[in-house]
Order: structure tokens, then sequence, then C-alpha cells
């Protein structure tokens, strides 16, 4: 493989430096990558868990390079590793992946190249790496012919059943250990939790393991919790449209069952938007071609069930939309996390209804064992303790990023100027005296074997001299008038947040009525508060044009004429087009305008290969820019 000539930026003489910009492009790592790689060369095996977006590639396929042999890296999707192997090729990298999309011709091709020293990098999927003729046959060889650098598993939460995508192959990895004991083994995931950390160390059987936990907040991705509404729908088609002031770009909308995903994706494009769905209930082909055009910026909306995610490396997902209410706080985490891999600013946005609440309950409540017909009360506990804490980051007032992170074990401090809460704090209401008042009075027709709907109850406590209240003689009753001093609005207001709260809960009939529940009880005895948020005025917590992350007057257009042509190289080479550069890149390079190669190669992401490949055409489309505007090229 031939080295592209070092960057003339990089002054220093550390190899691990010079390959980071010369190979990769960037002049420096994220945070935790550096740690990884420094151990990861001294051949330790490592345990890195890093957010999504962290830049876990880097930390084998660095080291890849500069360790002798090749890397043997178990990946679970063809999709992923073909990925990575489109990008590691367009660096000049020289990398392969066997798989079962490759004929047993053009695997024997790769299979000899390895043996001849050909690639750095090796991909391939847990089965065919367990295979008795690859693992004693094949391998054994390539450790004779060229040495192996090390076993990278990526995604290694697929060893454990308690993590979110669990593959039973996974779980004979340890193998590996058997007939490779000298061989580093490097372990890399983004699921949090400790059960599966754990599980991930005993199963690989890692020793004196480098175990290194990045922080999991994304500082670039902006929370925030919006009430669905009837405007909902108008709201996402004006971000779509890149008129809300918000990011707009490429977004993925996540919705809770195929009817909703069809629906919402027929009516966007009914509007002219270019979007497409994604589910479990489209066949093989349709499924793969929808999330190949959105990867390749051909549409620029998915909208999808959870199915679709995984396999998804996209750097430059600018906003992820949750259209209902997700299922698990873990869940939530790592669909919204999809945004922004790249380190730009990106949006996640849960739209949050009462409606919700029931449809989730609803489910919980169809969780039957299909043997015995029976209700299955683990699951169900399970699902509703999750369910809570969804609700609770819902409907929380507080810093949404510390309430992510804490549900990970990871304390972070508040402010965190990216979410809406912190954004915009909205100062809390004491509202305790007037929920006694509502539910006493809710309490009290109870009694009588009376049932009633919020608006009654409203007028009962606001003193109201309806015909209906005189008939049953409910002028009698301790609550009537209590209430005068709230107006019918701020009742509604209050009845909305107690059901939102799950304080009150309401009957799904043609004319709900209310029913008291154990923490309706937990208020009437002093024992539970009840604090409301007044109601935001409209568009307040929406960020207003001068927020939102835009580039200087002029690199505008400069930048959307680089898309167009990045998109055309693309094209040309069948690849998507963060393949050839990414936003960051193409973002610096509208800003700084560089006009030669020097100053094209201090753009981050250009590298030796880059530069050789790239650079020409792009400065030239950078000096005919200025040259229309009779800058100086
Ligand atoms: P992960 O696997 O942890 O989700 P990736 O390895 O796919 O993340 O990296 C995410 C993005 O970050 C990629 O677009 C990659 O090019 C970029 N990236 C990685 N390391 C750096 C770095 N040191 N500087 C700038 N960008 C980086
Ligand atoms: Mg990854």
């Amino acid at each position: 493989m031939l080295a592209p000539k070092p960057a003339a930026s990089v002054a220093t003489e550390d190899p691990v430096r010079v390959t980071l910009k010369s190979w990769f492009g960037f002049d420096s790592f994220r945070p935790g990558q550096e740690a990884v790689v420094r151990d990861a060369l001294a051949g330790r095996d490592v345990l890195a868990i890093m957010p999504t977006g962290g830049g876990k590639s880097l930390c084998f396929q660095l080291p890849a390079l500069l360790r002798p042999g090749v890397m043997i890296v178990v990946s679970p999707l063809i999709a992923l590793m073909q990925d990575q192997v489109r990008l590691l090729r367009d660096s000049g990298i020289s990398a392969s992946f066997l798989n079962s999309s490759l004929s047993a011709r053009e695997a024997g091709e790769t299979s000899a190249a390895l043996l001849r020293g050909e690639y750095k990098l090796l991909y391939l999927a847990p089965e065919r790496l367990l295979m008795p003729e690859f693992l004693q046959g094949f391998l054994p060889r390539l450790r004779e012919a060229q040495g192996i650098s090390g076993f990278t598993i990526d995604e290694a939460h697929c060893v454990s059943e308690w993590g979110h995508d669990f593959r039973p192959e996974y779980r004979q990895m340890h193998i590996l250990r058997a007939h490779f004991p000298e061989i580093p083994v490097f372990a890399f995931t983004a699921t949090a939790t400790g059960r599966v950390r754990d599980d991930i160390a005993a199963q690989l059987g890692l020793r004196e393991t480098a175990c290194h936990v990045a922080s999991f907040n994304r500082p670039n991705l902006h929370y925030e919790v919006r009430p669905k509404t009837d405007k909902s729908y108008a709201e996402l088609l004006a971000r779509v449209r890149g008129r809300s002031g918000a990011n707009n770009g490429s977004g993925i909308v996540y919705c809770l069952s195929r009817k909703r995903v069809d629906e919402l994706a027929g009516k966007l494009a009914a509007d002219g938007v270019r979007a497409l769905p994604y589910h479990a209930g489209l066949d093989a082909e349709t499924r793969r071609s929808n999330q190949d055009a959105f990867i390749r910026d051909d549409v620029q909306v998915i909208v999808a069930t959870i199915a679709f995610g995984m396999g998804i490396n996209k750097p430059d997902v600018r906003w992820v939309v949750h259209y209902d209410l997700p299922k698990t706080m873990e869940g939530y985490y790592q669909e919204a996390g999809r945004a922004g891999r790249d380190g730009e600013p990106a949006d996640c946005l849960l739209y949050f209804g009462v409606g919700d609440i029931r449809t989730a309950e609803f489910l919980i409540a169809q969780k039957i064992d299909p043997s015995s017909g029976e209700p299955m009360a683990a699951e169900q506990r399970l699902a509703r303790q999750q369910l809570r804490k969804v609700l609770d980051y819902a409907q929380s007032l507080e810093c949404r990023r510390v309430i992510q992170l804490r549900y990970f074990g990871e304390e972070y401090r508040a402010p965190c100027a990216a979410c809406d809460n912190c954004k915009n704090p909205r100062p809390v209401e004491d509202w305790t005296l007037e929920a006694r008042q509502f539910l006493s009075a809710v309490a009290r027709l109870a009694q009588r074997g009376q049932r009633y709907g919020a608006a009654y109850v409203i007028d009962l406590l606001r003193g109201a001299e309806t015909q209906k209240i005189i008939d049953r003689g409910h002028q009698q009753l301790s609550v009537y008038g209590i209430g005068k001093q709230r107006s019918q609005d701020e009742w509604r207001q209050l009845v909305r947040a107690l059901l939102h709260q799950g304080i009150v809960d309401e009957t799904e009939d043609a004319y709900p009525v209310l029913r008291l529940n154990v923490a309706s009880l937990e208020v009437m005895k002093a024992q539970r508060q009840v604090l409301l948020a007044p109601q935001p005025k409209p568009n307040r917590s929406a960020r207003s044009r001068d927020e939102a992350p835009t580039l200087a007057t002029g690199a505008e257009a400069l930048f959307e004429r680089l898309r167009a042509l990045r998109k055309q190289l693309a094209d040309q080479q069948g690849v998507p087009p963060y393949v050839v550069f990414n936003d960051v890149s193409l973002r610096q390079m509208a800003e700084s305008q560089p006009v030669d190669e020097a100053a094209f190669m201090t753009i981050s992401g250009v590298g030796g290969r880059k530069l050789a490949q790239y650079g020409a055409v792009f400065t030239a489309a950078i000096r005919s820019y200025r040259g229309e505007l009779g800058l100086p090229a």
C-alpha cells in the first residue's frame, strides 16, 4: 500500500498523529479516542464503550495501519461492512470483506490477496469467522503469511442477551481466544448498561482489559419535547422544507406502527417531500432500496418504525423526530442518537400527547403468552416501568440531558444550553391545592356512584348554575363553587396535566369519565405535589432563525454548490455522498474557501488520498465561485 505524503501541517513526528492526518484527514482525536488507540497499539485487550458517532471505527482502523499484519473486524451486518470498506478505500486504505454477498470466486480472490498482504483490514460476519475451515484453516495460514494484528468485535453488545441486538453466533466468539491466545481482542459498543459491559468482557474472554468508557453526552444534539397537536404535521413539514429555522437536511421520523409509517410517508410524499417508508412489513428489496435512497441523499426523509437504524452509518442525519412515544429510554437515546454522528449540530424532537400514554398502555396489555393465553406479567411489569421512565422524560421540566444521562448512570450538571428545558426554563407553579380540590370533587361524586367527565367537574368547582347541576342537586355538595378563583381555561389546563402525569385516569368511552387511581390518593393525602409548567406561548420553544447553525453569508451558496458537486462525484462512483466528504468538510471548505492544495489540506477529513482524488475539482469549484463574485482566486 502506498503511503500518502504526510500533511505539511502535521508538525509532530508522532506516527500516530501523522497517520491520523495523512490517512484519515483529522487534526485531532475525538474525546477518548487517543487512549483507546494507544492501548490497542500496545497490544492490550480493549473494551471501549463510546456513544454513537463517538468515532469508534478510527480506534481500530488506525491501529490496523500501524500494527503489523491484518486486522480482522467482526461486524454483524453486511451493510455495515460494505459501508466501512467503501469509506476506507476512498481514503486510500486497503480493506476488504468476506461475506455472503460475494461469489465463491470473488471470495477466493479476496483470500488470495489477503495472503499476499494486499489488505490491512478484513471485515466479516461471525458465522464466517466460526466456520472450521476458516478458523482452523485460513486464519492460521494468514497468521503465518502476514500476521494478524488483532480481532476487533464491532457492535460487541450483540454478544449479550441483555443487549438490544442479541446474536447467538456472537456468543461463540470466545473460541478465538482458544485458537489465537496471543492476538489481542478489541471490543466496541455504544451500549451503556453495566450488565451488557460485564457480559461482553466475560463472553469474549477479555484479559487484563483496558476498559474505556466515554461520556454518553452528545453535545451537538439539541433535545426537545413538544406537545402533539393537530399542528404537529404542519410543524414537521415546515422543518423538512427548511422553513422553521431548525436544521433541515436529511432526517428520520420514527412512528409506532407500520400503518402510521405508511400513512405519514404517503402524506409527506403527497406534499412534495422526498420521503420513503421503512418497516418490517415491506419486502427485503424495497427496504434495501429505500434505505439506499436515503443514504445516497436521493430522498430527504425516511419514515420508519424502529426496525430502521442498525446498519445505518449515515453521518449527516440532521434531525430525528419521534412522532410517537418511544417504548424505552434506551431506545430513545439510540434512535435519537442516529442524528449528528458527524458532530455537527442536529435536532432530536419528540412529540408527546396524552393519547400516546393510552396507546402504550393498550399495547402493554396486549402482551399475552400465545400458548396459555395468559398475560405475561413479568414482561408487562417491565414494560410499565420503562414506560414510566419515558413519561418522566417527556413531562419533565428538568434538563433533558441530565435525565437521559442519569438513566445510564452518568451525572451531568445542568444547564446544558441545548435542550428546550434549559433554553426556555419554564417557571414551575404549585397547583397541589387546586388538584386536591378537583380530585375531591371527583371523589365526592363517585361516593354517590356518579361518574362525570372533566367539563362537569370544572363547572361544579366554579359554581356554575347549569341546569344539570341544579337538577341533580349538586349545589348542595361541599365542593360546589370552591374553585371560583381559577378560570375555566386554567382548570382545563390542570386536568390535562393531571391526566398527563397519570394523577387521574379517564375511560376510553365516547363520553370519557374520570376515575381516581393510586396517584390521586397520594395527592389527596398530601403525599404528592402537583407542579405545573405555565402553558408555553406559541412557538416559544422553537429556535429562532439566527440561532440555527448557519454559514456566513455567501458561504451558504457555496456550500450548496459543493454539496451538488459531492453528490455528482458520489453518483459517478456509486457511493453515498458522505463517502466523498462529510458535512464538516464541506462546511469548512465553504467557510475558509481554499483555492490551492496547501489550503485544501487543512480541511478536516482531507488526507493524502482525498487531496489527490478531489483536491483539484473542489478547489476549481471554489475558485470559479469566487471568480463570479469578483473575489481574488
Ligand atoms: P461510531 O462507530 O462510534 O458510531 P464512527 O466511527 O462511525 O462512529 O464515526 C462517526 C463520524 O465521526 C464519522 O463521520 C467519522 O469520520 C467522524 N470522526 C471520527 N473520528 C474523528 C476525529 N478524530 N475528528 C473528526 N471526525 C471524526
Ligand atoms: Mg460504528
